[in-house]
């Protein structure tokens, strides 16, 4: 079968939908474009940097781009440097799989005070994302909100002691941060009973691997129910664990109410409970409580006008997957089965029109990087890295580009 596909951000659900398109078509032309000069969305991106084994996912990736013959136009912001609908009428098929980028703000009075932080901001930075904001001074006592693993995975991160960071991808300055931040304490909450928080406990377990702390969890709560009599049980396997100095506290039942703040800073979070109201003291408040669409497409109207909203089928020869069509929810293995389904969907629905341009839509722009280019990213990365680093990230759009297409290494 013959046909022109563009997807719409080269994160996993864009590489799972390609390599599903092209196991049963192979000779389907798929490219994958990304507002990024680097491939992988948010394994790059927001996967914590201890995490490695979680990001070799990118094997299985790359061999969609070296084996099965998808092409990568990295650098192509849609919406800015391309419009969907240039893009709807070069290619037959074209597949929104961009992702959820934007934090959601914890919608109450003071929520946007200095010293309130969404995650999606921290981990960009932590994680030197191009784009990212400086990395911004927590203070002694950062409280979290959010009880997911994405709340889970900063509390890690900002708990550990640099030796801890030893087989990380991160860099010089994240490092400095984490290590010069001066915590003192670690306060995470959630709205839920501890029974129904939604972190995974093989992630809660992981913390008793920490060194550098003391926990504390306070009141979880008990439950017949199984799923819940892991999460629980999982938390008793962490509650007391260590000697360190960094107090770390899990608080459950919590409901934000407001951020209060003096001289135009955060200085403590107001809650209601069953009990009655609680105000935590801290110097910054960490929000891990999901994710929005970014502006630059219409997520939100496309998704409500869509003939089939549920299977990803927007409009005849569009489509949508991953996170941008369920929402910021699931893990990475959750965007294949996505992606298996749609590709059955689009190869059902696709009419190849010889005369559409496809590709050729991008000859002579400038400034895209290909798969070559990232390769030539990633080796400068990943060769000889500084000792206890596995990679070291270039982080600027411009030395990107710069070694994309000269192949020059940083050394
Ligand atoms: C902090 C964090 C940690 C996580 N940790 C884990 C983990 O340890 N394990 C796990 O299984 N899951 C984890 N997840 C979940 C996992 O990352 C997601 O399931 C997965 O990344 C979703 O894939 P996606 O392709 O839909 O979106 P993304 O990974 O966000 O990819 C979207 C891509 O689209 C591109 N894009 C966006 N807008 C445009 C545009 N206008 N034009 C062109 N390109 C565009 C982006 O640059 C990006 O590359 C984590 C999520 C977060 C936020």
């Amino acid at each position: 079968m013959s046909g022109k596909v563009a997807i719409i951000g080269a994160g996993p659900s864009g590489c799972f939908l390609a390599q599903s398109l092209l196991k049963a078509a192979p000779e389907l032309e798929v490219d994958l474009i990304d507002a990024l000069p680097v491939p992988y969305g948010l394994v790059r991106y927001g996967v914590a940097a201890d995490h490695q084994g979680t990001k070799a996912i990118t094997r299985q990736f790359a061999r969609v781009f070296e084996r099965q013959g998808a092409r990568f136009f990295g650098n192509v912001a849609v919406g800015r440097d391309v419009t969907l609908d240039e893009l709807r009428a070069a290619y037959d098929a074209v597949v929104l799989a961009a992702g959820m980028s934007v934090d959601n703000r914890l919608g109450v009075p003071g929520d946007d005070l200095a010293g309130v932080y969404g995650a999606g901001r921290i981990t960009r930075a932590l994680y030197e994302h191009p784009d990212a904001e400086a990395l911004p001074d927590l203070g002694p006592h950062p409280l979290i909100v959010g009880n997911g693993n994405v709340a889970i995975d900063l509390l890690r991160l900002l708990a550990k002691t640099p030796g801890e960071l030893d087989g990380t991808d991160l860099g010089p300055a994240p490092t400095g941060w984490l290590a010069g931040s001066g915590i003192e304490t670690i306060t995470i909450t959630g709205r839920s009973p501890a029974a129904r928080a939604k972190f995974d406990p093989v992630m809660v377990k992981e913390l008793a691997r920490l060194t550098g702390v003391t926990i504390r969890v306070v009141e979880p709560g008990e439950s017949d129910d199984p799923d819940e009599a892991k999460r629980l049980d999982a938390l008793a396997t962490i509650d007391g664990h260590g000697e360190g100095a960094r107090a770390v506290t899990f608080r459950f039942g919590l409901t934000p109410a407001e951020v209060l703040g003096e001289a135009g800073r955060v200085t403590a979070l107001r809650f209601t409970t069953p009990e009655g109201d609680e105000t935590i003291a801290c110097t910054s408040v960490l929000t891990a409580i999901g994710f929005g669409p970014a502006g630059d497409l219409p997520r939100d109207a496309l998704i409500a006008s869509a003939r089939d909203a549920e299977a990803g089928a927007l409009a005849p020869g569009l489509y949508a997957t991953g996170w941008f069509r369920r929402g910021p929810r699931g893990t990475i293995p959750d965007n294949r089965a996505d992606a298996q389904a749609l590709a059955a969907r689009i190869l059902d629905e696709l009419t190849a029109d010889p005369a559409r341009p496809g590709r050729a839509l991008f000859d002579g722009r400038s400034g895209i990087v290909d798969y070559d280019g990232w390769c030539r990213i990633d080796t400068t990365e990943t060769t000889a890295p500084p000792e206890g680093r596995c990679r070291a990230k270039i982080t600027t759009r411009a030395g990107m580009a710069r070694i994309a297409s000269e192949g020059v290494t940083t050394a």
